[in-house]
């Protein structure tokens, strides 16, 4: 039976993609928009631009309003207890970038990051620089065969030295969940800082930050059916005072005269220059717009499309999933077929999916392929999408082994 998305029509993207011929299967990589966010964009540029935080005017007013009002929306959403733990940023990458110049001075040379085997590069290459820039070790969680992280060897490397620990919530290369509840206990047991990139989790879960109790926790917009540009970082109340400035310009000065300045706390310390004040009310609209459906029914629907999807690559000869992905995509890599001639003769049949190393070169590497194809879901994708994609793929193999 083809499943059908009640949703679909929410998102005007997938109609003209159907008038195109094309079949999005990449919201991984970033989602389409349902038309109450664009909606929101169009009323916010129709009704008047203004500038927030600085103008007495009444557009600057509203516009500082509406803005803080989604970040109350999005401390309510993150279970946070306070809109002054919510930093907006221009995506995941730089809450990552900020967290590594902003904590750069609670390490010591020989100090210890752990980070794990599957992180995207957004969530590695930051620390790595930290790591390179102050004498400290990186370690990294290895994977077990089933490609979850090791909890044997995590048990040893999350020792003493260990100043932070770095990981993701949900992996965009394997699809699997992360074993939070454990590596968060070993790392406060050593008394170490921690960070999660949400920037996949948050989209197929309802992050909790009281129950999961982290420091810091990220994700970007744009895959959360928001606009790009914009990333939300949450911090705890103590680690967030540990965080030093960073980025220095208007708005983020409590005082200063030629020769020093002053800095305001978090969040607007951490928010130097004009934020992307239309993409922030974007997100507001985009998180009403979820927290409106039947999170039941999205999460089944999601659900029953990756069971098809997963069943679908499975029964074909020649294909070999990596690891077992539980939610919402999955990679893969075929016998014999490199994966950018699979991926152009997808291509050349309408089906956007995505091929390559995935910002995740030391995991592909460690897995023993040089690329493979991924395939990711959406509440908005269906059945049709999927037997698109299983047609294409068919004749592209049919033309490769
Ligand atoms: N972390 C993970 C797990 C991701 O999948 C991505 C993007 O694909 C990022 C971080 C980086 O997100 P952005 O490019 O929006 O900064």
């Amino acid at each position: 039976m083809l499943l059908t998305s009640p949703w679909r029509s929410d998102f005007p993207a997938l109609a003209a993609f159907a008038g195109e011929g094309q079949t999005y299967l990449d919201s991984a990589a970033t989602a389409q928009k349902p038309q109450a966010m664009i909606a929101a964009l169009c009323d916010y540029y129709q009704g008047g631009a203004a500038n927030v935080h600085r103008a007495q005017h009444l557009p600057g007013e509203r516009a500082t309003r509406a803005f803080e009002q989604v970040r109350e929306q999005l401390a309510s959403w993150l279970n946070a207890g306070s809109s002054e733990q919510i930093i907006f940023t221009r995506g995941s990458t730089e809450a990552v970038n900020l967290l590594t110049y902003g904590l750069e001075h609670e390490f010591q040379a020989g100090d210890e990051i752990v980070i794990s085997a599957l992180e995207h590069h957004a969530n590695l290459l930051p620390w790595q620089q930290l790591a390179q820039r102050r004498n400290l070790k990186l370690l990294v969680l290895p994977l077990d065969a089933s490609g979850d992280i090791d909890l044997v060897a995590a048990q040893q490397l999350i020792g003493p030295r260990c100043r932070l620990l770095a990981i993701s919530q949900l992996s965009n290369v394997l699809g699997r969940w992360l074993p939070l509840t454990e590596l968060l206990a070993l790392a406060k047991a050593q008394d170490a800082l921690t960070v999660v990139d949400g920037a996949q989790g948050a989209v197929h879960s309802q992050p909790d930050m009281q129950a999961l109790g982290c420091d810091f926790y990220l994700f970007s917009s744009h895959k959360l059916y928001g606009p790009d540009g914009l990333g939300v970082l949450y911090g705890r109340g103590e680690a967030l005072q540990r965080l030093r400035h960073w980025q220095f310009g208007g708005e983020m000065v409590q005082a200063c005269d030629y020769q020093q300045a002053s800095f305001r706390p978090a969040p607007l310390g951490f928010e130097a220059g004009t934020p992307p004040i239309a993409a922030v009310l974007g997100l507001g609209a985009s998180l009403s717009y979820l927290c409106g459906l039947d999170a039941i029914a999205v999460a089944a629907h999601e659900a029953a499309l990756h069971r098809q999807l997963l069943h679908g690559l499975n029964s074909r000869a020649g294909i070999q999933l990596l690891g077992t992905p539980q939610v919402a995509l999955a990679c893969f890599t075929v016998a014999g077929v490199h994966h950018s001639d699979l991926a152009q003769l997808l291509t050349e049949q309408g089906i956007a999916v995505r091929a390559g190393q995935h910002c995740a070169m030391p995991l592909l590497a460690s897995l023993g392929v040089s690329g493979a194809l991924r395939v990711s879901l959406a509440l908005y994708n269906d059945g049709n999408d999927l037997a698109r994609f299983f047609s294409a793929l068919d004749q592209a193999l049919e033309l490769l082994q």
